[in-house]
């Protein structure tokens, strides 16, 4: 296997330039046309030189291929790093083996550890695949054994949905960092105070785990709609304030405001952006859906990245992301 860098080293090496670095996150397209915009994004990201990227995975395999043969272009065709994410839902041990398998063949070694959700419902019940595993920790285990894999975990600043309570939540990402877990990647939130509070709360549990990146998850919120699927589909909250902030914006008619919601969802990351950098946050990781425009302009409000060239004027809902 090619050995690339790890997530820690990247993050470690944007120390030395005293500007907090920044990752995005990308999906599998879904036909020809997607796959032409997550390119276009690809090479706009690539000049703005995050510190990695990553790729999800559909729940259950359902983007396998994709996300197998995406990733490895992503490693094979770009100066990008990208980490690979995978998930334990619906795969025996062997089909996760192979998954492994696959990615290192195309060059990859950061690996993203996650346990899925049913597809279909993800707040539905969870079962076991019968020749799978139950917990992350498990997969975290199991990719460790397989080769010289970087791994990394989600984690959970307003507690997992299934977790009981937040000392629960605590005790299982301790024992996926435990497991080999590197670093951490949290589900997007609203609220600082939430990935404070998850950040003294491992550091509290166990120092040494505590020690490890949490890496921040910003999600500028570019339409009402998505947010709120995104919300409902991960189990988050969206603060109410913000939701009728929102909701004004977006306006009673049958198509929502898209520039005043964005303008607000692009103020909001970029408050939240400020204060992760002031709390000393380890990096900042933003979900794209597969746009560049929403980011960089939340970056160069930031001061991580120059503004884009000015562009035409987006048609309404057009996906001007
Ligand atoms: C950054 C990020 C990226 C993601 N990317 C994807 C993706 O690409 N594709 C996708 O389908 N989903 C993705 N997800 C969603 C994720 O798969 C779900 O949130 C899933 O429900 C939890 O995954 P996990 O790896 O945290 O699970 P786990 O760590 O296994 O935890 C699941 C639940 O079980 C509890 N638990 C853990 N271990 C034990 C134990 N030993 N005993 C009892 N309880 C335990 C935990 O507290 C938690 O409530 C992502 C989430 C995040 C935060």
């Amino acid at each position: 296997m090619t050995q690339t860098p790890s997530i820690v080293d990247r993050i470690g090496a944007s120390e030395a330039t005293g500007r907090i670095p920044f990752s995005v996150e990308f999906s599998p397209p879904r036909d020809a046309d997607a796959e032409a915009r997550l390119w276009r994004a690809v090479r706009t990201f690539e000049g703005l030189q995050p510190a990695f990227v990553s790729m999800t995975y559909g729940a259950g395999g359902s983007t396998r291929d994709r996300t197998v043969r995406v990733t490895g272009d992503l490693a094979e065709q770009t100066t990008l790093l990208p980490v690979a994410h995978l998930t334990a839902v619906g795969h025996s041990v062997d089909e996760l083996r192979a998954m492994v398998g696959a990615y290192a063949d195309r060059g990859i070694s950061n690996i993203l550890v996650l346990r899925g959700d049913p597809p279909g419902d993800p707040l539905g019940e969870w079962t076991k695949h019968p020749e799978g595993v139950e917990y992350a920790e498990e997969l975290v285990r199991l990719v460790r054994d397989l080769g010289d894999f970087h791994v990394g975990v989600a984690s959970f600043p307003e507690g997992h949905h299934r977790a009981p309570d937040l000392e629960h939540d605590t005790r299982h990402l301790v024992a996926k960092l435990r497991a080999g877990a590197e670093y951490s990647i949290t589900q997007m939130f609203f609220d600082v105070d939430d990935y404070l509070r998850l950040r003294d709360r491992v550091a509290r549990f166990d120092p040494e785990q505590g020690a490890k990146p949490i890496i921040p998850e910003i999600m500028p919120i570019t339409s009402l709609r998505s947010v709120r699927r995104m919300v409902e589909l991960s189990g988050s909250r969206l603060p109410s304030a913000l939701e009728e902030r929102l909701d004004r914006a977006a306006g009673a008619g049958p198509e929502e405001d898209r520039a005043a919601v964005r303008e607000i969802g692009i103020s909001v990351a970029t408050e939240l952006g400020e204060r992760l950098i002031a709390e000393g946050a380890p990096c900042l990781h933003f979900i794209t859906l597969n746009f560049a425009r929403a980011t960089h302009e939340v970056l160069s409000r930031l001061g991580l990245a120059e503004p884009a060239a000015a562009a035409p004027a987006p048609v309404a809902g057009a996906g001007a992301r």
